[in-house]
Protein backbone atom coordinates (compact mmCIF):
# COMPACT_ATOMS: atom_id res chain seq x y z
CA UNK A 1 0.00 0.00 0.00
CA UNK A 2 1.14 3.20 -0.81
CA UNK A 3 2.04 5.85 2.48
CA UNK A 4 -0.57 7.88 0.96
CA UNK A 5 -3.19 5.10 0.84
CA UNK A 6 -2.17 3.78 4.54
CA UNK A 7 -2.53 7.99 5.73
CA UNK A 8 -6.06 8.04 4.45
CA UNK A 9 -7.07 4.88 5.78
CA UNK A 10 -6.15 6.42 9.35
CA UNK A 11 -7.18 9.04 8.60
CA UNK A 12 -10.87 7.30 7.70
CA UNK A 13 -10.13 5.63 10.82
CA UNK A 14 -9.59 8.20 12.91
CA UNK A 15 -12.26 10.36 11.64
CA UNK A 16 -15.29 6.91 12.12
CA UNK A 17 -13.90 6.50 15.87
CA UNK A 18 -14.65 10.39 16.49
CA UNK A 19 -17.81 10.14 14.78
CA UNK A 20 -18.42 7.37 17.32
CA UNK A 21 -17.92 9.27 20.18
CA UNK A 22 -19.74 12.19 19.59
CA UNK A 23 -22.54 9.98 18.91
CA UNK A 24 -22.50 8.32 21.96
CA UNK A 25 -21.33 12.14 23.99
CA UNK A 26 -24.52 12.63 21.48
CA UNK A 27 -27.19 9.98 22.80
CA UNK A 28 -25.76 10.27 26.53
CA UNK A 29 -27.17 14.14 26.74
CA UNK A 30 -29.64 13.42 24.32
CA UNK A 31 -31.33 10.36 26.33
CA UNK A 32 -31.40 9.86 30.00
CA UNK A 33 -32.48 7.38 32.29
CA UNK A 34 -33.71 7.65 35.77
CA UNK A 35 -34.58 4.69 38.18
CA UNK A 36 -37.95 5.27 40.08
CA UNK A 37 -38.71 2.90 43.00
CA UNK A 38 -42.33 3.22 44.41
CA UNK A 39 -42.85 1.04 47.71
CA UNK A 40 -44.68 0.56 50.94
CA UNK A 41 -46.42 -1.91 53.05
CA UNK A 42 -49.41 -3.88 51.56
CA UNK A 43 -52.26 -1.82 50.72
CA UNK A 44 -50.25 1.25 51.08
CA UNK A 45 -51.46 2.54 47.73
CA UNK A 46 -48.39 1.58 45.40
CA UNK A 47 -50.69 -0.34 42.44
CA UNK A 48 -52.62 3.51 42.62
CA UNK A 49 -50.20 5.48 42.82
CA UNK A 50 -48.27 3.91 40.12
CA UNK A 51 -51.48 4.08 37.81
CA UNK A 52 -52.24 7.80 38.70
CA UNK A 53 -48.40 9.01 37.89
CA UNK A 54 -47.91 7.20 34.59
CA UNK A 55 -51.50 8.13 33.62
CA UNK A 56 -51.59 11.95 34.82
CA UNK A 57 -47.94 12.05 33.01
CA UNK A 58 -49.18 11.15 29.79
CA UNK A 59 -51.84 13.04 29.83
CA UNK A 60 -50.24 16.17 31.08
CA UNK A 61 -48.54 17.50 27.86
CA UNK A 62 -50.96 20.38 26.93
CA UNK A 63 -53.08 19.98 30.16
CA UNK A 64 -51.11 21.61 32.88
CA UNK A 65 -54.13 21.79 34.72
CA UNK A 66 -53.70 18.30 35.33
CA UNK A 67 -50.48 18.49 37.83
CA UNK A 68 -50.12 22.11 38.87
CA UNK A 69 -46.91 22.20 40.88
CA UNK A 70 -45.16 20.71 37.90
CA UNK A 71 -47.10 23.45 35.11
CA UNK A 72 -43.99 25.35 34.58
CA UNK A 73 -42.57 22.14 33.14
CA UNK A 74 -44.21 23.29 29.69
CA UNK A 75 -41.06 22.06 27.93
CA UNK A 76 -42.78 18.50 28.55
CA UNK A 77 -43.37 17.78 24.32
CA UNK A 78 -45.38 14.21 25.03
CA UNK A 79 -45.19 11.22 27.60
CA UNK A 80 -45.19 7.72 25.94
CA UNK A 81 -45.52 4.35 27.89
CA UNK A 82 -43.20 1.51 26.90
CA UNK A 83 -42.67 -1.76 27.90
CA UNK A 84 -39.79 -1.67 30.67
CA UNK A 85 -36.40 -2.24 29.01
CA UNK A 86 -35.47 -5.48 31.77
CA UNK A 87 -37.63 -9.00 29.49
CA UNK A 88 -36.86 -10.57 32.73
CA UNK A 89 -39.60 -8.36 35.08
CA UNK A 90 -43.10 -8.22 34.86
CA UNK A 91 -44.84 -5.61 33.26
CA UNK A 92 -46.52 -3.22 35.45
CA UNK A 93 -50.26 -3.76 34.47
CA UNK A 94 -51.47 0.05 34.39
CA UNK A 95 -53.22 -0.32 31.08
CA UNK A 96 -55.62 -3.02 32.71
CA UNK A 97 -55.30 -0.77 36.16
CA UNK A 98 -57.16 1.92 33.57
CA UNK A 99 -59.41 -0.25 32.90
CA UNK A 100 -60.95 -0.93 36.34
CA UNK A 101 -60.44 2.16 37.46
CA UNK A 102 -62.43 3.81 34.71
CA UNK A 103 -65.07 0.94 34.26
CA UNK A 104 -68.75 2.24 35.17
CA UNK A 105 -69.17 1.57 37.76
CA UNK A 106 -65.16 1.67 38.58
CA UNK A 107 -63.39 -0.43 40.94
CA UNK A 108 -60.21 -0.88 42.61
CA UNK A 109 -57.45 -3.48 40.64
CA UNK A 110 -55.57 -5.91 42.30
CA UNK A 111 -53.12 -4.90 44.38
CA UNK A 112 -48.90 -5.15 44.04
CA UNK A 113 -47.57 -8.79 45.02
CA UNK A 114 -44.51 -8.83 43.33
CA UNK A 115 -41.95 -6.57 41.45
CA UNK A 116 -43.04 -5.06 38.28
CA UNK A 117 -41.60 -1.93 36.13
CA UNK A 118 -43.10 0.52 33.10
CA UNK A 119 -40.96 2.89 31.25
CA UNK A 120 -42.41 6.44 30.32
CA UNK A 121 -40.49 8.12 27.77
CA UNK A 122 -40.69 11.95 28.84
CA UNK A 123 -39.64 14.26 25.43
CA UNK A 124 -38.46 17.64 26.64
CA UNK A 125 -36.85 21.01 24.88
CA UNK A 126 -33.76 20.79 27.55
CA UNK A 127 -34.16 23.47 29.87
CA UNK A 128 -30.31 24.02 29.88
CA UNK A 129 -29.39 26.23 27.41
CA UNK A 130 -26.22 23.59 26.55
CA UNK A 131 -27.86 20.80 25.91
CA UNK A 132 -30.29 23.21 23.54
CA UNK A 133 -27.12 23.74 21.36
CA UNK A 134 -26.48 19.65 20.41
CA UNK A 135 -30.48 18.61 20.55
CA UNK A 136 -33.29 20.52 20.47
CA UNK A 137 -35.12 17.75 22.15
CA UNK A 138 -33.99 15.09 24.78
CA UNK A 139 -35.76 11.78 25.98
CA UNK A 140 -35.79 11.46 30.01
CA UNK A 141 -36.76 7.56 30.40
CA UNK A 142 -38.57 6.83 33.78
CA UNK A 143 -38.28 3.74 34.59
CA UNK A 144 -40.88 2.85 37.45
CA UNK A 145 -40.41 -0.41 39.45
CA UNK A 146 -43.29 -0.85 41.66
CA UNK A 147 -42.08 -3.63 44.85
CA UNK A 148 -43.60 -4.62 47.96
CA UNK A 149 -42.56 -2.99 51.11
CA UNK A 150 -42.19 -6.12 52.87
CA UNK A 151 -38.82 -6.48 50.76
CA UNK A 152 -37.36 -3.05 51.63
CA UNK A 153 -37.78 -4.01 55.63
CA UNK A 154 -35.72 -6.52 54.68
CA UNK A 155 -32.71 -5.18 53.73
CA UNK A 156 -31.47 -4.51 57.71
CA UNK A 157 -31.24 -8.39 58.03
CA UNK A 158 -28.27 -7.98 55.87
CA UNK A 159 -26.56 -6.32 59.18
CA UNK A 160 -28.23 -8.90 61.55
CA UNK A 161 -27.31 -12.25 62.98
CA UNK A 162 -29.75 -14.82 63.20
CA UNK A 163 -29.50 -14.13 67.11
CA UNK A 164 -30.30 -10.67 66.34
CA UNK A 165 -33.04 -11.29 64.65
CA UNK A 166 -34.97 -13.84 66.53
CA UNK A 167 -34.36 -11.89 69.98
CA UNK A 168 -36.05 -8.92 67.91
CA UNK A 169 -38.72 -11.22 66.67
CA UNK A 170 -39.51 -12.57 69.95
CA UNK A 171 -39.99 -9.10 71.56
CA UNK A 172 -42.49 -8.46 69.35
CA UNK A 173 -44.90 -11.12 70.44
CA UNK A 174 -44.32 -9.85 74.07
CA UNK A 175 -46.92 -7.12 73.16
CA UNK A 176 -51.00 -7.06 71.84
CA UNK A 177 -52.22 -8.10 69.65
CA UNK A 178 -49.29 -10.11 68.30
CA UNK A 179 -48.87 -12.40 71.79
CA UNK A 180 -52.73 -13.25 70.80
CA UNK A 181 -51.54 -14.11 67.15
CA UNK A 182 -48.48 -16.06 67.53
CA UNK A 183 -50.24 -18.36 70.06
CA UNK A 184 -49.58 -21.40 68.60
CA UNK A 185 -46.05 -20.91 66.97
CA UNK A 186 -45.15 -19.49 70.52
CA UNK A 187 -46.80 -22.69 72.42
CA UNK A 188 -44.56 -25.09 69.38
CA UNK A 189 -41.67 -23.07 69.85
CA UNK A 190 -42.07 -23.96 73.71
CA UNK A 191 -41.82 -26.96 73.06
CA UNK A 192 -39.54 -27.56 70.59
CA UNK A 193 -35.60 -28.34 71.48
CA UNK A 194 -33.66 -25.91 69.44
CA UNK A 195 -30.18 -27.82 70.98
CA UNK A 196 -31.69 -31.18 70.16
CA UNK A 197 -31.06 -32.75 66.27
CA UNK A 198 -32.50 -30.96 63.75
CA UNK A 199 -35.08 -33.23 61.87
CA UNK A 200 -37.03 -31.37 58.50
CA UNK A 201 -40.14 -32.20 59.60
CA UNK A 202 -40.03 -30.19 62.47
CA UNK A 203 -38.31 -27.45 60.83
CA UNK A 204 -41.25 -27.69 58.29
CA UNK A 205 -43.74 -27.31 61.00
CA UNK A 206 -42.04 -24.77 62.94
CA UNK A 207 -41.87 -22.81 59.64
CA UNK A 208 -45.66 -23.20 59.35
CA UNK A 209 -47.03 -21.99 62.19
CA UNK A 210 -44.82 -19.03 61.95
CA UNK A 211 -46.24 -18.05 58.73
CA UNK A 212 -49.84 -18.67 60.07
CA UNK A 213 -48.61 -16.19 63.01
CA UNK A 214 -47.71 -13.74 59.71
CA UNK A 215 -50.50 -14.28 58.11
CA UNK A 216 -52.69 -13.30 60.69
CA UNK A 217 -50.68 -9.90 61.91
CA UNK A 218 -51.01 -8.99 58.26
CA UNK A 219 -54.88 -8.77 58.31
CA UNK A 220 -54.87 -4.88 57.56
CA UNK A 221 -57.70 -3.86 59.94
CA UNK A 222 -55.06 -4.83 62.61
CA UNK A 223 -52.57 -1.72 61.28
CA UNK A 224 -49.47 -4.07 61.97
CA UNK A 225 -46.11 -3.17 59.73
CA UNK A 226 -43.38 -5.61 60.71
CA UNK A 227 -44.07 -8.55 58.87
CA UNK A 228 -40.56 -10.45 58.80
CA UNK A 229 -38.80 -12.27 56.60
CA UNK A 230 -41.00 -10.26 54.31
CA UNK A 231 -40.93 -13.47 51.41
CA UNK A 232 -42.98 -15.61 53.60
CA UNK A 233 -46.11 -13.91 52.37
CA UNK A 234 -44.78 -12.00 48.97
CA UNK A 235 -42.52 -14.59 48.20
CA UNK A 236 -41.96 -13.16 44.27
CA UNK A 237 -40.07 -15.78 41.93
CA UNK A 238 -39.33 -18.16 45.09
CA UNK A 239 -40.86 -21.01 45.38
CA UNK A 240 -42.41 -21.12 48.93
CA UNK A 241 -41.18 -24.84 49.90
CA UNK A 242 -37.99 -23.77 49.23
CA UNK A 243 -35.77 -24.26 52.23
CA UNK A 244 -34.71 -20.13 52.00
CA UNK A 245 -38.17 -19.72 52.97
CA UNK A 246 -38.72 -22.36 55.53
CA UNK A 247 -37.24 -21.80 59.06
CA UNK A 248 -38.44 -19.25 62.25
CA UNK A 249 -36.89 -17.18 64.88
CA UNK A 250 -35.80 -19.19 68.00
CA UNK A 251 -34.97 -18.65 71.33
CA UNK A 252 -30.76 -19.22 71.15
CA UNK A 253 -30.14 -22.05 73.70
CA UNK A 254 -29.10 -21.58 76.92
CA UNK A 255 -24.95 -22.66 77.51
CA UNK A 256 -22.76 -24.03 75.17
CA UNK A 257 -22.55 -22.70 71.34
CA UNK A 258 -25.67 -25.24 69.89
CA UNK A 259 -23.88 -28.42 67.45
CA UNK A 260 -23.81 -27.96 64.02
CA UNK A 261 -27.00 -30.74 63.27
CA UNK A 262 -28.53 -29.21 65.95
CA UNK A 263 -32.05 -27.43 65.13
CA UNK A 264 -30.93 -24.04 66.05
CA UNK A 265 -27.65 -24.37 63.50
CA UNK A 266 -30.46 -25.59 61.33
CA UNK A 267 -32.84 -23.16 61.61
CA UNK A 268 -29.61 -20.35 61.33
CA UNK A 269 -28.38 -21.41 58.17
CA UNK A 270 -31.52 -21.14 57.03
CA UNK A 271 -31.94 -17.83 57.82
CA UNK A 272 -28.49 -17.31 56.51
CA UNK A 273 -29.33 -18.47 52.69
CA UNK A 274 -32.32 -16.26 53.37
CA UNK A 275 -30.20 -13.29 54.34
CA UNK A 276 -27.57 -13.82 51.34
CA UNK A 277 -29.84 -15.20 48.52
CA UNK A 278 -32.87 -13.86 48.44
CA UNK A 279 -32.42 -10.40 50.20
CA UNK A 280 -28.74 -9.66 48.50
CA UNK A 281 -30.11 -10.92 45.27
CA UNK A 282 -32.81 -8.10 45.71
CA UNK A 283 -29.97 -5.76 47.00
CA UNK A 284 -28.06 -6.46 44.01
CA UNK A 285 -29.95 -6.96 41.45
CA UNK A 286 -32.59 -3.99 41.87
CA UNK A 287 -32.29 -2.09 44.75
CA UNK A 288 -28.57 -0.95 44.51
CA UNK A 289 -29.96 0.72 41.16
CA UNK A 290 -32.63 2.65 41.91
CA UNK A 291 -32.15 6.23 41.29
CA UNK A 292 -35.39 7.86 43.61
CA UNK A 293 -37.24 6.25 46.01
CA UNK A 294 -40.87 6.79 47.39
CA UNK A 295 -42.34 4.97 50.32
CA UNK A 296 -46.27 5.43 50.40
CA UNK A 297 -46.79 5.03 54.33
CA UNK A 298 -51.16 4.36 55.60
CA UNK A 299 -50.68 6.26 58.56
CA UNK A 300 -54.08 6.51 59.16
CA UNK A 301 -54.67 2.72 59.32
CA UNK A 302 -51.86 2.77 61.66
CA UNK A 303 -53.52 5.86 64.12
CA UNK A 304 -57.18 3.75 63.96
CA UNK A 305 -55.07 0.75 65.01
CA UNK A 306 -54.21 1.88 68.34
CA UNK A 307 -51.51 2.65 70.01
CA UNK A 308 -49.34 -0.50 70.11
CA UNK A 309 -49.99 -0.81 66.08
CA UNK A 310 -48.56 2.84 65.82
CA UNK A 311 -45.71 2.10 68.11
CA UNK A 312 -45.07 -0.65 65.61
CA UNK A 313 -45.27 2.03 62.61
CA UNK A 314 -42.76 3.92 64.69
CA UNK A 315 -40.44 1.11 64.83
CA UNK A 316 -41.01 -0.44 61.12
CA UNK A 317 -40.38 3.40 59.95
CA UNK A 318 -36.52 3.35 61.57
CA UNK A 319 -36.33 -0.33 59.63
CA UNK A 320 -37.09 1.42 56.35
CA UNK A 321 -34.39 4.23 57.53
CA UNK A 322 -32.02 1.96 58.23
CA UNK A 323 -32.42 -0.20 54.78
CA UNK A 324 -31.65 3.39 52.95
CA UNK A 325 -28.81 3.67 55.09
CA UNK A 326 -27.64 -0.39 54.26
CA UNK A 327 -24.32 0.39 52.18
CA UNK A 328 -24.14 3.89 52.83
CA UNK A 329 -22.35 4.03 55.85
CA UNK A 330 -20.36 0.82 55.55
CA UNK A 331 -16.66 0.83 55.52
CA UNK A 332 -16.27 -0.11 51.55
CA UNK A 333 -18.83 2.52 50.49
CA UNK A 334 -17.20 5.72 53.04
CA UNK A 335 -13.67 4.58 51.22
CA UNK A 336 -15.96 5.50 47.79
CA UNK A 337 -15.80 2.24 46.32
CA UNK A 338 -19.27 2.68 44.47
CA UNK A 339 -20.25 -0.74 43.96
CA UNK A 340 -20.75 -1.13 47.81
CA UNK A 341 -23.15 1.69 48.03
CA UNK A 342 -26.31 2.48 46.42
CA UNK A 343 -27.77 5.52 44.13
CA UNK A 344 -30.93 6.65 45.73
CA UNK A 345 -30.35 10.11 46.42
CA UNK A 346 -33.57 11.22 47.15
CA UNK A 347 -36.18 9.58 49.47
CA UNK A 348 -40.17 10.90 49.74
CA UNK A 349 -41.98 9.01 52.44
CA UNK A 350 -45.42 9.79 51.23
CA UNK A 351 -48.81 9.51 54.26
CA UNK A 352 -50.98 8.02 51.54
CA UNK A 353 -55.01 8.23 50.96
CA UNK A 354 -55.41 11.81 52.49
CA UNK A 355 -58.40 12.26 51.01
CA UNK A 356 -59.55 10.15 53.69
CA UNK A 357 -59.52 12.75 55.67
CA UNK A 358 -60.76 16.62 54.74
CA UNK A 359 -58.49 19.36 54.14
CA UNK A 360 -58.21 20.92 57.59
CA UNK A 361 -56.27 17.66 59.10
CA UNK A 362 -54.21 17.01 56.03
CA UNK A 363 -51.24 19.69 57.17
CA UNK A 364 -51.32 17.53 60.85
CA UNK A 365 -51.34 14.29 59.05
CA UNK A 366 -48.07 15.62 57.25
CA UNK A 367 -46.82 16.76 60.29
CA UNK A 368 -47.55 13.34 62.22
CA UNK A 369 -45.32 11.47 59.63
CA UNK A 370 -42.89 13.84 59.82
CA UNK A 371 -42.75 13.41 63.90
CA UNK A 372 -42.60 9.35 63.20
CA UNK A 373 -39.54 10.40 60.90
CA UNK A 374 -37.29 12.24 63.22
CA UNK A 375 -38.01 9.98 65.72
CA UNK A 376 -36.93 7.20 63.86
CA UNK A 377 -33.67 8.82 62.06
CA UNK A 378 -33.19 9.88 66.12
CA UNK A 379 -33.55 5.85 66.55
CA UNK A 380 -31.07 4.30 64.19
CA UNK A 381 -28.69 7.90 64.02
CA UNK A 382 -29.60 8.12 60.60
CA UNK A 383 -27.13 11.06 58.51
CA UNK A 384 -26.93 9.63 54.86
CA UNK A 385 -29.91 10.18 52.74
CA UNK A 386 -32.43 13.34 51.72
CA UNK A 387 -35.68 12.83 52.66
CA UNK A 388 -39.11 14.89 51.94
CA UNK A 389 -42.40 14.03 53.78
CA UNK A 390 -45.80 14.80 51.91
CA UNK A 391 -49.47 13.74 52.48
CA UNK A 392 -51.21 12.83 49.35
CA UNK A 393 -54.08 10.82 47.48
CA UNK A 394 -53.03 9.52 44.78
CA UNK A 395 -56.71 9.05 43.29
CA UNK A 396 -59.18 11.74 45.21
CA UNK A 397 -62.05 9.63 45.90
CA UNK A 398 -63.79 12.57 48.48
CA UNK A 399 -64.86 15.85 48.00
CA UNK A 400 -64.39 18.60 51.34
CA UNK A 401 -67.60 19.90 52.93
CA UNK A 402 -68.38 22.03 55.96
CA UNK A 403 -71.06 20.40 57.51
CA UNK A 404 -73.09 21.89 61.16
CA UNK A 405 -73.38 19.76 64.06
CA UNK A 406 -74.50 20.92 67.56
CA UNK A 407 -73.66 24.67 66.40
CA UNK A 408 -70.05 23.62 65.31
CA UNK A 409 -69.20 23.92 61.96
CA UNK A 410 -67.14 20.70 61.28
CA UNK A 411 -65.01 20.01 57.78
CA UNK A 412 -66.38 16.97 56.82
CA UNK A 413 -65.41 14.48 53.50
CA UNK A 414 -68.40 13.12 51.12
CA UNK A 415 -67.33 9.73 49.23
CA UNK A 416 -69.18 6.21 48.10
CA UNK A 417 -67.38 3.81 50.82
CA UNK A 418 -66.73 0.90 49.67
CA UNK A 419 -69.33 -1.99 49.54
CA UNK A 420 -71.69 1.02 49.62
CA UNK A 421 -73.24 2.97 46.79
CA UNK A 422 -74.89 5.89 47.77
CA UNK A 423 -72.83 8.84 49.27
CA UNK A 424 -71.95 9.25 53.17
CA UNK A 425 -70.76 12.21 54.65
CA UNK A 426 -67.94 11.51 57.29
CA UNK A 427 -66.51 13.41 60.15
CA UNK A 428 -63.24 11.35 60.77
CA UNK A 429 -61.94 13.30 63.69
CA UNK A 430 -58.57 15.51 64.47
CA UNK A 431 -55.57 14.03 63.13
CA UNK A 432 -52.52 14.81 66.15
CA UNK A 433 -49.74 16.43 64.72
CA UNK A 434 -47.30 14.58 66.59
CA UNK A 435 -47.04 11.06 67.82
CA UNK A 436 -49.79 11.17 70.45
CA UNK A 437 -49.36 9.95 74.15
CA UNK A 438 -50.61 6.30 75.11
CA UNK A 439 -53.40 7.77 77.33
CA UNK A 440 -54.72 9.97 74.61
CA UNK A 441 -56.40 7.26 72.20
CA UNK A 442 -59.68 7.19 72.66
CA UNK A 443 -62.21 4.28 71.69
CA UNK A 444 -64.03 5.36 68.37
CA UNK A 445 -61.74 8.17 68.12
CA UNK A 446 -60.42 7.94 64.24
CA UNK A 447 -63.43 6.95 61.86
CA UNK A 448 -61.32 6.48 58.26
CA UNK A 449 -63.04 4.21 56.17
CA UNK A 450 -62.45 3.10 52.34
CA UNK A 451 -64.18 4.76 49.54
CA UNK A 452 -64.79 3.62 46.14
CA UNK A 453 -63.30 5.65 43.23
CA UNK A 454 -64.93 8.68 41.51
CA UNK A 455 -67.06 7.73 38.32
CA UNK A 456 -64.60 9.49 35.28
CA UNK A 457 -65.29 9.79 31.88
CA UNK A 458 -63.87 6.56 29.66
CA UNK A 459 -60.05 7.11 29.88
CA UNK A 460 -59.57 9.26 32.14
CA UNK A 461 -58.31 12.18 29.36
CA UNK A 462 -58.26 14.88 31.94
CA UNK A 463 -56.24 12.50 34.14
CA UNK A 464 -57.18 11.12 37.96
CA UNK A 465 -58.33 13.87 40.20
CA UNK A 466 -55.67 13.58 42.98
CA UNK A 467 -53.52 15.48 46.43
CA UNK A 468 -50.62 16.93 45.74
CA UNK A 469 -49.49 13.92 43.62
CA UNK A 470 -47.86 16.37 41.18
CA UNK A 471 -45.87 17.74 44.43
CA UNK A 472 -44.58 14.05 44.53
CA UNK A 473 -43.98 14.33 41.22
CA UNK A 474 -41.78 17.63 41.19
CA UNK A 475 -39.68 16.55 43.96
CA UNK A 476 -39.13 12.83 42.53
CA UNK A 477 -37.92 14.20 39.03
CA UNK A 478 -37.67 17.73 38.72
CA UNK A 479 -34.42 18.15 38.23
CA UNK A 480 -34.02 15.59 35.80
CA UNK A 481 -35.52 17.84 33.23
CA UNK A 482 -32.91 20.36 32.94
P1 LIG B 1 -50.72 -1.83 47.26
O1 LIG B 1 -50.46 -1.97 45.80
O2 LIG B 1 -50.86 -3.13 47.98
O3 LIG B 1 -49.71 -0.94 47.95
O4 LIG B 1 -52.12 -1.07 47.47
P2 LIG B 1 -53.14 -0.50 46.39
O5 LIG B 1 -52.53 0.59 45.58
O6 LIG B 1 -53.77 -1.61 45.64
O7 LIG B 1 -54.20 0.18 47.37
C1 LIG B 1 -54.93 -0.60 48.30
C2 LIG B 1 -56.27 0.03 48.51
O8 LIG B 1 -56.12 1.30 49.12
C3 LIG B 1 -57.03 0.32 47.21
O9 LIG B 1 -57.74 -0.81 46.76
C4 LIG B 1 -57.93 1.44 47.65
O10 LIG B 1 -59.05 0.93 48.38
C5 LIG B 1 -57.08 2.22 48.62
N1 LIG B 1 -56.37 3.39 48.01
C6 LIG B 1 -55.14 3.40 47.43
N2 LIG B 1 -54.82 4.66 47.04
C7 LIG B 1 -55.85 5.45 47.39
C8 LIG B 1 -56.10 6.85 47.29
O11 LIG B 1 -55.30 7.66 46.78
N3 LIG B 1 -57.29 7.29 47.82
C9 LIG B 1 -58.20 6.45 48.39
N4 LIG B 1 -59.33 6.97 48.88
N5 LIG B 1 -57.98 5.12 48.51
C10 LIG B 1 -56.83 4.63 48.01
Amino acid sequence: MRPTGILDNMLRWGAERAEGAVDEVLDWVNERTLRLAVTGLSRAGKTIFTTALVHNLIRFPGRPQILPAIADFDNIISVIERPQPNPELATFPYLANLEALTADPPRWPPSTDQLSEIRLELHHRPASWLRRQINRQAVLNIDIVDYPGEWLLDLPLLDLTYEAWSAKMLRLTEREPRRRLADQWLAAVASAKPAGPADESEIRRLAEVYRDYLKASAEPSLGLTLIQPGRFLTPGHWDLQSPALNFCPLPAPAGAAPSRRSLYAAMASRYEIYRSRVVGEFYEKHFKDFDRQIVLVDLLRSLKAGPDAFDEARETMATILASFEHGQSSLLARLGLPWARHRIDRVLFAASKADHVSRSQQGNLESLLQDLLDRAGREIKAKTIQTKVLALAAMRCTADRVAEADGHRLSVVVGVPVGGSHERVLWTGEVPDRMPARGDWHEDDYRFIDFLPKRVAPGAPQGFEHIRLDEAIRYLIGDRLA
